[in-house]
């Protein structure tokens, strides 16, 4: 081991080469990329979502490490993987019967080299720290996309929403804010929705902090419209990756019109997905629950159809096949849409919905562009499938950043204490998704010769300002 300039560790061997490129026939790794692979691996046992979500941008990176020798001079892998502040604290409430429960709640400060720290709160049981850790980490690359002074962060708890009253979820909420808010603020950490947080929750907390802080601020984004929120902030996910879906398909001359999307989940994100593919000429033939997916041939096209998945949702039941029952159309009990003819795929799930018998069937069903839309949806070894397919692919950091590219819109009409109409609030959606798009291509052309990399470009452009950043601000 070599120190370098600012006391860091330099160039280290590493035995692991499973991810690596092709340099000249032979396989490598650029050796100070594998060295903070393998020493991720060993300071983060038991975190396997975090290293997958870390190991696939580092490897993107080994092409910029190599013609910049800055980021390793200033030990910027080292500092970047590592989370600024990870905060775990006790949520205690008590449900309608009187009963105690005790939750975890989390919320990982992960970077504020270009702005507060921002992203969701996740509720869900599968939460725990390797999830908040992943999340936090794509978060930040994802807000610097958006060109948004925004760092990275996220939040949650195991708390499971379905099946519990209202008032029990208030409870939960109400708890959750008195130890979250002295670690939060507008110019600070401002968190907002995700998997099982709503607008309803967003309010819950929201009130709280208000009533600890005594102070009307900007603290959480996704609000409700009369207290601060902007609009199109519910839309704003799916309607964003449906204009990047739109981008992609433009540098082949294709549009949507007429192409079948095959979608998972039913929640907030497929819902704007499933609006805009519908408004563009596609149609969304699949949509998706833990208990199966529905397959509507007609297409969930129609206000009636899209306004029924918002029921699907108020209903708390998370089933799929109540749309199958309401519409007459085929479910397929226990089984994930991957396997159905279409032209384009996008998964609105969760992190990990998509394996790689998954990609191979999507590929061999004669998919032609998969959009990731959920954090994270595929597998590494679903990704190789698709890379090696060679269909047009683009990852979630990018294409679902339209979600926090409004919440940043929104920290923006807050602090100019005024609204936008929903036209403006659009246009500057799809004007952030264009450039983002943009800046994907141009990182790809830059670094891997080709433009339609769209893995590595989000990867490495996102990577860069913030990198850049941090150099600019010493070692803190
Ligand atoms: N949870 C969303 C995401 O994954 C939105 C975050 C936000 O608006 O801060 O990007």
């Amino acid at each position: 081991m070599r120190p370098n300039s600012w006391g860091g560790v330099g160039v280290r061997k590493s035995a692991d080469l499973r991810y690596y490129r092709k340099y000249g026939g032979e396989l490598v790794m650029n050796q100070y990329v594998s060295g903070i692979i393998e020493d991720l691996r060993k300071k983060n046992p038991g975190e396997p979502e975090f290293i997958q979500a870390a190991t696939e941008v580092l490897e993107s990176l080994s092409v910029v490490v190599d013609k910049d020798p800055k980021y390793q001079k200033y030990g910027i892998l080292e500092r970047i993987v590592e989370p600024e502040r990870s905060i775990i604290f006790r949520v205690p409430w008590q449900d309608d019967k009187g009963q105690i429960h005790v939750n975890r709640g989390y919320r990982v400060q992960f970077n504020s080299a270009i702005g507060p720290y921002k992203g969701g709160i996740r509720f869900a049981p599968s939460v725990n720290l390797s999830v908040m850790k992943f999340l936090g980490f794509e978060q930040t690359f994802k807000n610097s996309l958006t060109s948004l002074p925004m760092g990275g962060g996220k939040g949650g708890s195991d708390f499971d929403p379905r099946g519990k009253s209202e008032a029990e979820v208030m409870r939960f909420c109400q708890s959750f804010m008195n130890e979250l808010f002295r670690h939060i603020g507008p110019d600070t950490d401002v968190p907002a929705g995700d998997l099982g947080v709503g607008a309803r929750e967003i309010g819950f907390m929201f009130g709280q902090y208000k009533r600890l802080i005594n102070r009307f601020e900007g603290v959480f984004t996704g609000k409700g419209f009369n207290w601060g929120g902007s609009r199109m902030r519910p839309e704003a996910t799916g309607f964003g990756a449906t204009y990047f879906l739109q981008e992609m398909l433009k540098t082949k001359n294709q549009s949507l019109e007429g192409k079948t999307v095959a979608v998972s989940g039913f929640g907030n994100v497929a819902w704007g997905v499933v609006q805009k593919v519908g408004q563009l000429g596609g149609k969304v033939v699949t949509i998706s629950g833990p208990d199966g997916f529905i397959y509507d041939k007609d297409g969930v096209v129609g206000a009636e159809k899209v306004e029924y998945m918002r029921e699907m949702r108020a209903s708390g039941r998370d089933r799929a096949q109540d749309y199958a029952d309401k519409f007459g159309v085929e479910f397929h009990a226990g089984k994930r849409p991957w396997g159905v003819k279409c032209d384009i795929a996008m998964p609105c799930a969760t992190q990990n919905e998509v394996d790689e018998n998954d990609a191979k069937a999507l590929v061999k069903s004669g998919c032609k562009c998969l959009c990731e839309v959920a954090n994270m949806p595929l597998t590494l070894e679903a990704m190789k499938v698709i890379i090696e397919s060679g269909i047009l692919y683009a990852p979630g950091k990018a294409a679902n950043a339209g979600g926090v590219g409004c919440s940043g819109l929104e920290m923006t009409q807050n602090s100019m204490r005024m609204h936008w109409a929903s036209e403006e609030v659009d246009q500057k959606l799809h004007g952030i998704m264009v450039s983002i798009h943009d800046l994907c291509r141009q990182a790809s052309e830059e670094y891997y010769g080709k433009s339609d990399n769209y893995v590595g470009g989000a990867n490495i452009a996102g990577f860069k300002k913030v990198a850049d950043a941090m150099i600019d601000q010493g070692v803190i």
